[in-house]
């Protein structure tokens, strides 16, 4: 593995007892860097290798349809690593307390886990490391060029970022090894996951799942090679168009790492058709972009982050007067006067997965009917957390400080309320799809 993925956080033992893979973002066996490297290691030193995850009881919003979505996935990876001999731990509660704690009842001499741009995460990782002194590396295993080689600052836009990824992708999108089965884990504890237990730990209902789309990796790349098959051909075409289901959705399983990025875009350019480039480039540029923003910008989530020229120009019209003014809670329950804003607040609630080409316009509209833009900003990230099956990800963050906040956008004609920031209406959207039509949908939903 090329070792650029890796930062080395903390060097001290030599590699004697067991190797420890804290998964977290990326929840697959198939394709993880991280793991890989962790087995590489254990092999190497013929050490045990052990695989945790810590589940937390609140995670950014996160509800009972989230954690089952997750939870379906983890049962595939415990069961997947006991194939590879590996033993899976489920772990309830601090992670800052867990992880020191289990690191030491298995002496464990390294600890490896994957890359996460998130405050939170970054966070828990900085405790952890200041709190054990044994060897911790994190791999970037989410990202097909690792965030942190891709570029050392916060880029500007696509257009930055864009060349220093394609200059980089030979020597990344390269394929990808199996995991091996772990042959020094006869002496291993294999304990038994109470999956029953977590349920009642984190006070979710165990039957509110998402019904249209089925958790785990063998349903990612079920959904990938449908994609392939019958939906990339016309991708450009129809992605932006609200009555096609002309996108992948792909963005859950993509969150959740259960399946990586890396596996989609090998798949995708061995393809022939023509829409590829235009897939490749959301996949690739739009969404590592994301992960650059956050992980160089500790303000993604707030007014702060913006930059400086939107931030002066929507302070200059914070006073102008607004036609509409919601609170929270009807924006939540989709009491505005819009029938299209409306039905896209309704399509993520009922459904989870907004359409990709409305997200704009239903927080650019949350910008103009909202008292101020710092609150716009916080009311849009905390209902793309709450209802977003995809969301609590860098994508959202920067989705979402894109359309407000004009994050990786240029400077467009000033106007009152959204200032320079630019600007959809209603007739524009009107011209590119059938309002009417994605209205019955949603409406339709309700009954599902
Ligand atoms: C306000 C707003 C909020 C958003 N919230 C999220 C979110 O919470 N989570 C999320 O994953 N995406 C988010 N996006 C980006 C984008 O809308 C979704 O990634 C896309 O709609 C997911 O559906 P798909 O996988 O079918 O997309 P496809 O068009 O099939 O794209 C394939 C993959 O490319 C990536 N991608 C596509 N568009 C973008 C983009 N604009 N920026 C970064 N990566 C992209 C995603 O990983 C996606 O899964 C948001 C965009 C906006 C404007």
């Amino acid at each position: 593995m090329d070792l650029k993925r890796v930062q080395f956080l903390k060097q001290t033992q030599s590699i004697k007892n067991s190797v420890c893979y804290w998964m977290s973002r990326d929840q697959r066996i198939e394709d993880n860097w991280a793991l890989l490297y962790a087995q590489d290691i254990a092999l190497t030193y013929k050490c045990k290798l052990y695989v945790f995850f810590n589940i937390v009881k609140s995670y950014l919003d996160a509800d009972s349809r989230h954690y089952n979505f997750m939870l379906d996935g983890l049962k595939e990876v415990e069961k997947d690593l006991k194939k590879k001999n590996i033993p899976f731990i489920l772990l309830t509660g601090d992670p800052v307390e867990n992880i020191p704690e289990i690191i030491n009842k298995n002496k464990t001499s390294i600890l490896i886990t994957d890359f996460n741009p998130l405050k939170i995460s970054q966070q828990w990782l900085r405790d952890i490391t200041n709190k054990i002194d044994i060897n911790i590396h994190q791999v970037d295993a989410h990202n097909i060029v690792p965030c942190w080689v891709t570029s050392q600052k916060q880029e500007y836009a696509a257009y930055t970022i864009r060349p220093k990824i394609n200059k980089l992708l030979p020597e990344f999108l390269t394929s990808i090894p199996e995991l091996d089965n772990h042959y020094c884990n006869e002496e291993a504890d294999f304990v038994v996951n109470k999956w029953d237990e977590i349920i009642n730990f984190l006070e979710i209902s165990k039957k509110d799942k998402i019904k249209w789309l089925k958790s785990g990796s063998k349903e990612a790349k079920k959904t990938l090679n449908q994609f392939i098959e019958h939906k990339l051909e016309n991708y450009d075409e129809l992605r932006n168009n609200p009555n096609f289901d002309g996108a992948s959705n792909l963005s859950p399983y993509l969150h959740f790492g259960q399946i990586s990025a890396q596996r989609v875009a090998l798949e995708v350019s061995q393809s022939e058709h023509s829409s590829k480039e235009a897939f490749l480039e959301q996949l690739i540029v739009r969404r590592e972009l994301a992960d650059n923003f956050c992980y160089y910008n500790t303000n993604y989530d707030n007014f702060e982050g913006l930059p400086a020229w939107a931030k002066d120009s929507l302070i200059k019209h914070k006073e102008d007067f607004r036609q509409y003014i919601y609170t929270l809670k009807e924006f939540e329950a989709a009491k505005t006067h819009d029938g299209l804003w409306n039905a896209a607040q309704l399509e993520m609630v009922r459904k989870n997965k907004m359409h990709g080409y409305l997200r704009m316009y239903w927080a650019k509209k949350i910008l103009e009917w909202s008292p101020s833009p710092e609150l716009a900003l916080e009311w849009a990230n905390y209902l793309n957390n709450k209802y977003e099956l995809d969301g609590r990800d860098p994508n959202g963050y920067v989705g979402v400080a894109w359309s407000i906040g004009a994050v990786h956008d240029r400077a467009w004609a000033d106007r009152p309320v959204t200032g320079k920031v630019r600007y959809m209406s209603h007739d524009r959207m009107k011209l590119k799809f059938n309002i009417s039509q994605y209205i019955d949908y949603v409406d339709k939903l309700k009954d599902e």
